[in-house]
């Protein structure tokens, strides 16, 4: 069992399968990055496997998978299948922009992913390209095919940042309902030189919840690894909308994850640099037993809770780099 000096119970490790993405959402990814990871740092498929197996061994339950897009890694879905494969694993869950969901759905669920995490900011085409620098039409297919896959939930994340898409918010609740899928609000962070810039669209989403409350009838709500959101039910409807308050108020206190990037750096928290490399120990013939040592001595430090609105442009690596 990993616990941290504050109690809090370390059971979801969240890993990017890569930097890359074929999107550049102007609040992640700045147009002019070049600086991504060399092939030949990026753990492989072998790695990857042994160390999640080494995480499990210390009672990670779930593995999110993410990047970067994730699905732009050739092969993730022969890594989904070697972890959803390993003792301890009880959960395999994907975020992804849903670009390349029609070719990938099927197989990856085949290779035990159950629970897909997508993001779409806008149903406007023009705004949606202009967010992404990428077509609308392939993600709305990507949707309905992992849909017609079996995957559930399906959990659509909307970055909200005033004066883009926040008057689009009504839309996208009728497009969730009509479709069976959860929605989730986020504010925007300051992470990396493209989050910072996106900070003057950072809209509290105590301002949307008011807005709703006026038109919806919001009934709290729970849902299975609900994680940092708070959920309601919309009247007496399916649909659950969720509300990620990074900002306007943190939920460090229950934070549950650690994040490993494709490099094999494991990140205590989002919103600090503080990692252990545990690349060069498994190239340089570590035991388990001491990656295991090592991985405990990390989650020993980890930070009590971030600092983005104490420190704003402390943290310059890309949000894709670490995959939120
Ligand atoms: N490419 C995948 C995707 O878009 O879902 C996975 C990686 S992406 C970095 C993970 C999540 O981080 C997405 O929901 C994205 O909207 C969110 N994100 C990226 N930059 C952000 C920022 N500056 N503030 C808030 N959320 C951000
Ligand atoms: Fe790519 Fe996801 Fe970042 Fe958009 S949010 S640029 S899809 S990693």
């Amino acid at each position: 069992m990993l616990c941290d000096p504050f109690g809090r119970h370390i059971e979801y490790l969240r890993l990017s399968v890569t930097d890359r993405c074929d999107f550049r959402c102007f609040y992640c990814l700045p147009r002019s990055h070049r600086d991504f990871e060399t092939p030949g740092d990026w753990l492989t498929a072998d790695e990857i496997e042994r160390l999640v197996g080494q995480f499990a061994a210390l009672g990670i339950k779930h593995v999110r998978l993410t990047g970067g897009e994730p699905l732009v890694r050739k092969g993730v879905d022969d890594i989904a299948r070697r972890i959803s494969a390993l003792p301890g694993i009880e959960e395999l869950s994907l975020s992804t922009n849903a670009s390349r969901l029609g070719k990938f759905s099927g197989s990856l669920h085949q290779a035990g992913v159950r629970r897909l995490n997508i993001s779409l900011d806008s149903l406007d085409e023009k705004r949606f390209e202009e967010i992404t620098g990428s077509r609308l039409k392939p993600v709305l297919q990507g949707i309905e095919h992992a849909a017609d896959c079996g995957f559930s939930p399906i959990k659509i994340n909307m970055v909200i940042m005033r004066g883009i898409n926040d008057g689009e918010i009504e839309g996208m609740i009728e497009y969730c309902l009509e479709r069976g899928l959860t929605l989730r609000f986020i504010e925007t962070m300051p992470v990396g030189q493209a989050g910072q810039s996106a900070n003057q669209h950072y809209l509290p989403l105590s301002e949307i919840e008011a807005r709703l409350r006026k038109r919806y009838q919001l009934q709290p709500a729970a849902m299975k690894g609900s994680g940092p959101a708070s959920y309601f039910r919309i009247g007496d409807s399916d649909l659950i909308i969720g509300f990620i308050t990074p900002r306007s108020q943190h939920f460090c206190d229950t934070c549950n994850r650690v994040r490993l990037s494709v490099t094999g750096d494991l990140h205590l928290c989002l919103g600090q640099e503080d990692h252990l490399a545990l690349r060069p120990m498994l190239r340089a013939g570590a035991s388990n037993q001491e990656i295991r040592q090592a991985i405990q001595a990390a989650i020993a430090r980890k930070p009590e809770r971030h600092r983005f609105n104490e420190a704003p442009t402390a943290i310059i690596r890309p949000m894709s780099a670490l995959g939120g």
